[in-house]
């Protein structure tokens, strides 16, 4: 990390356990990836090379929900479907996030038909949204940062009286600017 050319190596560091732990948390987020459709394209592009989400510390996917405490849920999401995607959520260890990556996962998309689910958060608590259809592999960066900045400043995701999650409800903005057309359009 290269700290230890900028303090003697016999040098001792003092800080609070609470920001150790957030630090350690957030700098080994494990992603549960459930990928249905074309978002998970792009949800793949960001672990490669190009993008590197290795550089976050959060590019161990996880198949196994036991072992993750990242769910991006990427893609459109069945009624049939939904059951599974509980129960994965529950079978995750706490502390754990959601991602919503994309418009499908968050509001069903284009796909407003009665085999959809219209919106993930109707089913489970989501942390935050990543809009686009699909969002570039840099969005879904920001929306896992904005997560590390809630482990950073919080630790733990909040919880009501009844015991019951509080999701955090953190929509990421849209960054894309419309480029012009590199050469006109027009009727031949
Ligand atoms: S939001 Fe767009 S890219 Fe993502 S799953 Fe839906 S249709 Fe596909």
């Amino acid at each position: 990390m290269g700290i230890e050319a900028a303090l003697p190596t016999d040098a001792i560091l003092t800080t609070q356990l609470k920001r150790v732990i957030n630090w350690a948390r957030r700098s080994s987020i494990w992603p549960m990836p459930f990928a249905t459709a074309c978002c998970g394209i792009e949800l793949m592009a960001t672990a490669c090379s190009r993008y590197d989400l290795a550089r976050f510390g959060a590019e161990v996917m996880r198949f196994s929900p036991r072992q993750s405490d990242l769910l991006i849920v990427a893609g459109r999401i069945s009624v049939k479907m939904m059951p599974v995607l509980q129960r994965i959520y529950e079978q995750m260890t706490e502390p754990k996030w959601v991602i919503s990556m994309g418009a499908c996962a968050s509001t069903g998309g284009v796909f407003d038909t009665y085999a959809v689910v219209q919106g993930c958060d109707q089913y489970i608590p989501v942390d935050v949204y990543v809009p686009g259809c699909p969002p570039r592999p840099e969005m879904l960066i920001e929306g896992i940062m904005a997560i590390q900045r809630h482990i950073d400043n919080e630790g733990i995701p909040p919880k009501g009286p009844n015991g019951k999650r509080i999701p955090l409800n953190i929509a990421v903005q849209p960054t894309h600017v419309v480029r012009p057309q590199p050469l006109p359009i027009g009727l031949r």
